[in-house]
């Protein structure tokens, strides 16, 4: 400023300066103060001002002075103001011309500073308007946050920071995933990112401290300038509290109280669903209705809280008693129901009735008393009975009061709803009976079938079936009641039966001096545990057995659960030196990449294919391509079932190694098998 003041007549390169500085420097009333002074300055005279808002031509009475100058600043069009000095008395057209030089040099520079002056103010409203903006984000309850489009988190607003207790310092530059509860971490970014179109979703997240809460989450887009996405912009809201009560609400809607098993309501659902699914699958399904004996007695002579703890424990041995797919309900005091779905016979049902009842058989121990239940159980069937799960309930309920009605003992009544099942039922009980009484009284037998080599015709081994000799029906096949016997579990005595038996006759067969082949028992899935190698084992060393004359055959079907723990017992039974040999091979679904898994010696071609060789050509293809498979892995192969030359040309021409069937043998009696051994050793030398 003392430049300005020193600024001499005339000196407008001083003046020119000294305008740029003030127009840097200076705005509003202070700048067109300094401006006065400058033109005071340039043309030294004791007045003169600058006026922003006026032009010389309307103040044209003022300009007719000849002690006044006057000059309006104008540039582009517009008009800036205009300057006037006063006090000398000798303005002459040089002094004219310096002030409108001064004017021609402020047009510009009073433009520049106009706009300038204008973006500026621009920018704090902006800037204004943002903490603003901001503020308002931060006082709102919603926690609002936005990410990038790989998931990170771009801003974080202080809802958010009181949602998860994550500071803001905290959260931003870090990904959306790490406020994911873990079982959610599944539903990531790609998905986030799908769900763009503003929808409320409902989410688990885990808070700073841990905690997992419940979040109502909407996303909308988050755009750029050119209109690009972005990122997205996140609304979350707690609604754990609306949660756990819809929770509360659901569980008394469809849960007994109680036992804290599904109720009617929910059983109708869970039934009707699996029906659905069912019948899509052309499977059948059962519901059993089970109503428990003796119940009410408890409950009126000991009391209701005893009769609540009394339900709540036979809610827990029959869910215990179940597999995890079985639904189990509570439907009303001492009524459950039971829906089973994935049945293939519709006489597993029995077995889960006599599974249930038996739960029941050890006393309940309840402050003190020791209380006896029993269940009766009505059975229904899909789609025999019914379509669906209340005419299905409705039936197995009848069947129930039957079941309860027409047996001596209620505790081990079962019923079908059907007259036709009921029977078969029945029918299966005898025979399931006769067969425990069977195996305690010598009325199993094995039979014999030899296996000849193709070529050279030796018996090379042979096959032990089992025979029930019915003391009143004769001879019953083993398709009769093996299958019922794996159902209800008994042919786990079955199977150890035959083994005690087959290793019996062997060792006989090893003492007489005979030339060892191997005597294959049949296994069936049922059977094949954990426990097998070491029963064979013991059973060998009882009999003082060479290992060589042992072989199991095992079903394509014991492979397809668990192929590891398979394999561990596969191994065990051939570092015994027993042989193992996969029957019915190609009826089951085996993976081919499993089988070269398998430590088997031996692929036997089920007769279903045997069959229908050499007319069927899916049958011969079926059957060369199990020769192929088994010579590509090293294995034997074996053809059952044989009963013609033709079927036998076929097989030896695709090279499998021997046949069994009766072409040559039927299964025979023990002495009558060990004649035929004997010729046929004479017989090939
Ligand atoms: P499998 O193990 O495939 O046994 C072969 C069946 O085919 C036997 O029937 C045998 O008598 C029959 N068979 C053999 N050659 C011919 C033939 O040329 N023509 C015809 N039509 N049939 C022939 P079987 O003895 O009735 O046994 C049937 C099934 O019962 C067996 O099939 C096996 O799965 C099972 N089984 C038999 N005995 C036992 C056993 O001791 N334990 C176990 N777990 N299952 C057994
Ligand atoms: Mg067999
Ligand atoms: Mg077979």
């Amino acid at each position: 400023m003392s430049e300005l003041l020193a600024l001499r007549s005339h000196d407008f390169a001083a003046a020119g300066a000294a305008l740029g500085e003030a127009v840097m420097r200076l705005r509003g009333a202070a700048l067109h103060e300094e401006l006065g002074r400058i033109a005071r300055a340039l043309l030294a005279s004791p007045q003169g001002s600058f006026m922003a808002d006026a032009s010389a031509e309307l103040r044209a009475g003022a300009s007719s002075d000849p002690h006044t100058l006057q000059q309006d600043i104008r540039f582009d069009g517009h008009l800036f103001g205009s300057f006037e000095v006063a006090g000398r008395h000798d303005y002459d057209a040089e002094d004219r011309r310096q002030l409108a030089s001064l004017a021609a040099l402020a047009g510009p520079l009073l433009q520049v500073h106009s706009l300038a002056q204008r973006a500026t103010h621009a920018y704090a409203q902006v800037e204004a308007q943002l903490a603003h903006q901001s503020q308002i984000l931060d006082q709102i309850h919603e926690s609002v946050l936005t990410l990038d489009q790989m998931g990170y988190i771009t801003s974080w607003n202080g809802g958010a920071e009181r949602l998860f207790g994550y500071t803001a310092l905290e959260a931003v530059g870090r990904n959306i995933l790490f406020l994911y509860a873990d079982e959610d971490a599944s539903d990531s970014q790609p998905d986030l990112f799908a769900e763009q179109g503003g929808r409320m979703m409902e989410v688990r997240r885990r808070k700073k401290s841990g905690e997992i809460f419940w979040a109502s989450l909407s996303l909308s887009p988050l755009r750029d300038l050119e209109d690009r996405p972005a990122g997205l912009i996140a609304y979350l809201t707690d609604i754990t509290e609306r949660k756990l009560a819809e929770e509360r609400l659901h569980h008394l809607a469809y849960y007994n109280e109680l036992t804290s098993l599904p109720n009617r309501t929910l059983f109708t659902r869970l039934v009707d669903q699996a029906l659905m699914v069912a019948q899509r699958n052309e499977l059948s399904g059962c519901v059993l209705f089970i109503d428990l004996n003796r119940f009410k007695l408890v409950n009126d002579t000991l009391g209701r809280r005893i009769g609540d703890e009394l339900l709540r424990q036979v809610a827990m041995r029959f869910r215990a008693a179940l597999r995890e797919e079985d639904v189990v309900a509570h439907l009303s005091g001492d009524e459950f129901a039971v829906g089973l779905f994935d049945v293939r016979q519709h006489f597993e049902a029995t077995t889960v009735a006599q599974k249930l009842q038996a739960a029941l058989d050890a006393p309940f121990l309840i402050e003190g008393h020791d209380l006896r239940v029993g269940a009766s159980v009505g059975i229904s069937v899909y789609p025999q009975d019914g379509f669906d799960a209340d005419t299905l309930l409705g039936k197995a309920d009848i069947a129930m009061a039957r079941a309860k009605e027409g047996h001596a003992n209620p505790d081990h009544s079962v019923a079908f709803y059907s007259f036709d099942m009921n029977k078969g039922m029945h029918e299966r009980m005898r025979i399931e009976s006769g067969l425990r009484h069977a195996l305690g009284h010598g009325e199993l037998m094995l039979v014999y079938q030899p296996k000849f080599e193709i070529g050279t015709d030796r018996i090379v081994g042979a096959e032990a079936l089992v025979r029930w000799v019915h003391p009143e029906r004769g001879v019953v096949p083993p398709s009769e009641f093996i299958p019922l016997a794996e159902t209800t579990g008994l042919i786990v005595q079955v199977g150890e039966w035959v083994l005690e038996q087959a290793c019996a006759q062997a060792a006989v067969w090893q003492r007489a001096g005979m030339r060892p082949f191997r005597l294959a028992v049949n296994v069936s899935a049922r059977e094949f545990t954990e426990s097998l190698p070491n029963r064979v084992a013991d059973t060998l060393a009882r009999y003082a057995l060479d290992p060589d004359w042992l072989e199991l055959e095992i079903t394509e079907s014991t492979l397809m659960h668990d192929i590891d723990r398979v394999i561990g017992i596969m191994d065990r039974i051939n570092a015994l030196g027993v042989a193992l040999s996969l029957d019915d091979f190609g009826t089951g679904y085996s993976s081919l990449s499993y089988l070269k898994r398998f430590p088997i010696h031996t692929l036997k071609i089920d007769r279903s294919f045997t069959t229908g060789i050499p007319n069927d050509a899916s049958d011969c293809a079926i059957a060369s391509t199990i020769i192929s498979i088994g010579r590509q892995l090293g294995h034997r192969v074996i053809a059952e079932g044989v009963e013609t030359p033709d079927q036998l040309a076929f097989l030896r021409d695709s090279g499998c190694d021997e046949v069994q069937g009766y072409l040559y043998a039927q299964p025979l009696p023990a002495a009558r098998f060990e004649q035929g051994l004997r010729e046929n050793w004479l017989l090939v030398g």
